[in-house]
């Protein structure tokens, strides 16, 4: 492929290199199709090798249709039941590469994601694929029953064209709004985008009630428009973070409440009292410092009422405090947005596209998975089995 010469026929095109964009062209490939895949950056896979912390978490073995947002909450439920943890799990193994489950399902590489994304290259490679990195598609137009690409390594002709190109999130790995532009131009509804499993901010006095507390880490239950999650918090000097904020902040937008019980594993009330009786004449704060972090306990006091000896509490005032620590009011003021967010949420409308295969109802040939249509995925490896079962859906009949 080089600019000038006779446009190269293939018969799917893919568009971008991502978790979704491999494991399709793999498929594809497997099949017998000649396939292309195109990737803009310099290489492929750059999320794959930054995910989990460079272990990639790269399935979960809980993942059902409840792991998932978008406006249709049935549509994934096709592509996850036809291509499973277990058929990812089956892939991995026979490439020798060892994982362990860290917790509740979640699945990562003992040694490093770069072994994902040599597994994918080598399974491109053995199923024949062509991958042509630092290739941008500059325009796309119907063709003959097909696909005409104008890249800027040459004309494309592909009787089918994949749209992989992923979500906003991390624009300095080489996000785009590409997919959504493209679904556009071919009719399809694409539906508001906004960042995912991102750190929340605080501003004004509520930042300054926190920030000084930065680094401090706990367990807690984050609550939001009937959304719960129980995993770590941890205080930023930005605002807070930590998995339970992360997952919470896909279902939270500006002004919306969002409470945390600060201990999740007790009975505060209870707690308290039993304190109260064992300790009369410590101090709440000292008391508190015994259940929280001691930075934060202190916080807390001063932000909810004096400390006093134990003793010197009546049991409604206590019963009062104890409401509020397992349901502890955070106004948080944004997200930090896409440069952190490692998903977006929204994009491809699922009405425009059929759930078995992915390809468009109106538009024969055109395809789009992976994280550009509207189905994201919870923290905890859910993401990329999505990217995983779209890819393989529409990998199997392109
Ligand atoms: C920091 C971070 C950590 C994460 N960790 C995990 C994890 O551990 N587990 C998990 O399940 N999920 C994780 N995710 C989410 C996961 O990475 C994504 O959901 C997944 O990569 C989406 O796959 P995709 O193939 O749809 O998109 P991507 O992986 O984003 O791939 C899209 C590709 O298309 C290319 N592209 C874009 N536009 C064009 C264009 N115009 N032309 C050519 N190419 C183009 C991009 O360069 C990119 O290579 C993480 C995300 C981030 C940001």
């Amino acid at each position: 492929m080089s600019p000038g010469m006779d446009a190269l026929r293939v018969d799917v095109a893919i568009i971008g290199g991502g978790a979704a964009g491999l494991m399709c062209a793999r498929v594809a490939g497997l099949r017998g199709r000649r396939v292309l895949l195109i990737e803009h950056a310099e290489r492929v896979g750059k999320k794959i090798l930054m995910s989990g912390g460079g272990r990639c978490n790269f399935t979960n073995t809980g993942t059902s249709a409840a792991n998932f947002i978008s406006a249709n909450p049935h549509f994934c439920k096709s592509a996850l039941a036809r291509y499973t943890p277990q058929d990812f799990i089956a892939l991995v193994d026979k490439h020798g590469i060892a994982w362990h489950e860290k917790e509740l399902g979640q699945l990562f590489c003992n040694d490093s994601s770069r072994q994902i994304v040599r597994m994918l290259l080598d399974e491109c490679a053995a199923a024949g694929v062509r991958v042509e990195t630092r290739c941008s598609v500059v325009r796309v137009q119907q063709h003959d029953r097909g696909f005409a690409l104008t890249t800027t390594l040459g004309e494309v002709r592909a009787q089918a064209l994949v749209v992989a190109s992923g979500g906003l999130s991390i624009p300095r790995m080489g996000a785009t709004g590409f997919g959504y532009a493209l679904a556009r131009q071919f009719g399809l509804a694409v539906r508001p985008t906004r960042a995912g499993l991102a750190p929340l901010t605080l501003s004004g006095t509520h930042q300054q009630n926190y920030h000084d507390l930065s680094g401090v880490a706990l367990p807690v239950e984050a609550r939001c428009n009937g959304q719960r999650f129980r995993a770590g918090l941890l205080i930023t000097h930005r605002g807070i973070s930590g998995p339970a904020i992360l997952q919470i902040s896909s279902y939270w937008q500006p002004g919306d409440d969002l409470r945390l019980n600060l201990l999740p594993d007790d009975d505060a009330f209870d707690a308290l009292r039993a304190q109260q009786r064992a300790h009369p004449d410590a101090e709440l704060r000292s008391v508190l410092a015994e259940l929280l972090p001691r930075r934060l306990a202190q916080r807390l006091c001063e932000l909810a009422l004096p400390s006093l000896p134990m003793r010197q509490y009546r049991g409604a005032e206590l019963r009062v405090f104890a409401a509020q620590l397992q349901a502890w009011p955070l106004v948080a003021s944004g997200s930090e947005g896409y440069r952190t967010a490692e998903v977006t949420l929204g994009g491809v409308d699922t009405d425009a596209l059929s759930s078995s295969t992915m390809e468009s109802r109106e538009v024969p040939g055109l395809y789009f998975i992976g994280e550009v249509v509207d189905v994201s995925g919870h923290l905890g490896g859910y993401n990329f089995q999505w990217a995983w079962s779209s890819a393989h859906a529409a990998g199997m009949v392109a």
